[in-house]
């Protein structure tokens, strides 16, 4: 496995490849992986000849600068997944190589920017569009694999690629969970046992409401679920609701084609999101 450091290095070693016609996949984390990364780039390996992965802490998209200092940095254990899951290429910039100078960056994502992670996390997808525009500029990407755990993050991103008209297929990957049901996630580090055993709830309130769905009215699964969450010690509710997967606006109509249930809580010190598609 290749380890790069500049946009130039990078746009090197991939020349000849694009060349030869060669499709080349990017995976863009920000490290501390665990097996949901792991799994974002087997799928890549499977539909793509090279696979391109980013490990970058992108600053423009935390809005609590705590976040972002305590944001796990576990480099030599990143690099040692990564080779095991047979990664081509890890591209590992500096904060200095992708903003060489600040940047101004306001692009219209559509109403959907300001709902959910958006309303609680102001400026959010303007900071997370912007890097990936940045890697997809250097990598030049045939196909770009994203995690379902991060919703909204998705349709932003396909939001940002319509904008720019760029040609790269974004691909959506389902969730990896702990046996327990835990969305995993980097920030789970953070989590004492005590905050991991109420974290539970986020994914038994999802899978309540999938197993339910058939039978109840959505107003009634959601004030359910919440009343579930509510309920938990430690676990601080942000949202918790069933929206169009199109629009996120909130739905009633059970019989809507693409609904998907979401929630976000703060669990001792950690906010934590997850979500469930319910058909
Ligand atoms: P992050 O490093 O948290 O920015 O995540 C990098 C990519 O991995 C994003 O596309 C995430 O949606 C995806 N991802 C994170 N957690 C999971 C998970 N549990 N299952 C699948 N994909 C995930």
């Amino acid at each position: 496995m290749k380890i790069i450091k500049t946009i130039a290095a990078l746009k090197m070693l991939l020349e000849p490849l694009k060349r030869a016609q060669q499709k080349i996949a990017l995976v863009p984390t920000m490290g501390a992986l665990h097996k949901g990364h792991v799994s974002l780039i087997a799928m890549a390996k499977k539909q793509a000849d090279l696979v391109v992965c980013s490990i970058f802490v992108n600053p423009t998209q935390f809005t609590d600068t705590k976040d972002l200092e305590k944001y796990p940095r576990p480099l030599e254990h990143d690099i040692q997944q990564l080779e095991e899951a047979g990664c081509d290429v890890v591209f590992m910039p500096s904060v200095e190589e992708m903003y060489p100078q600040p940047e101004t960056w306001q692009i219209n994502l559509g109403a959907a920017e300001f709902l959910l992670e958006g309303e609680f996390r102001k400026g959010h997808y303007q900071g997370v569009t912007q890097i990936v525009k940045k890697l997809f500029d250097a990598v030049e990407p045939d196909l770009a694999f994203f995690g379902q755990k991060d919703f909204q993050q998705v349709l932003m991103i396909e939001k940002m690629v319509e904008h720019f008209n760029l040609e790269v297929k974004i691909v959506s990957c389902p969730i990896i969970r702990e046996n327990d049901g835990l969305a995993m996630s980097s920030r789970n580090i953070h989590l004492t046992a005590a905050d991991h055993e109420h974290a539970l709830v986020l994914s038994k309130s999802l899978e309540y409401v999938r197993n339910n769905f058939k039978s109840k009215a959505i107003e009634e699964l959601v004030s359910e679920a919440k009343t579930m969450i509510n309920a938990e010690p430690g676990v601080a509710l942000d949202y918790f609701t069933i929206v169009n997967g199109e629009t996120l606006l909130p739905e009633t109509d059970k019989n809507a084609p693409y609904l998907v249930a979401l929630v976000a809580a703060k669990v001792g010190e950690t906010r934590l999101i997850d979500n469930m598609l319910l058909h």
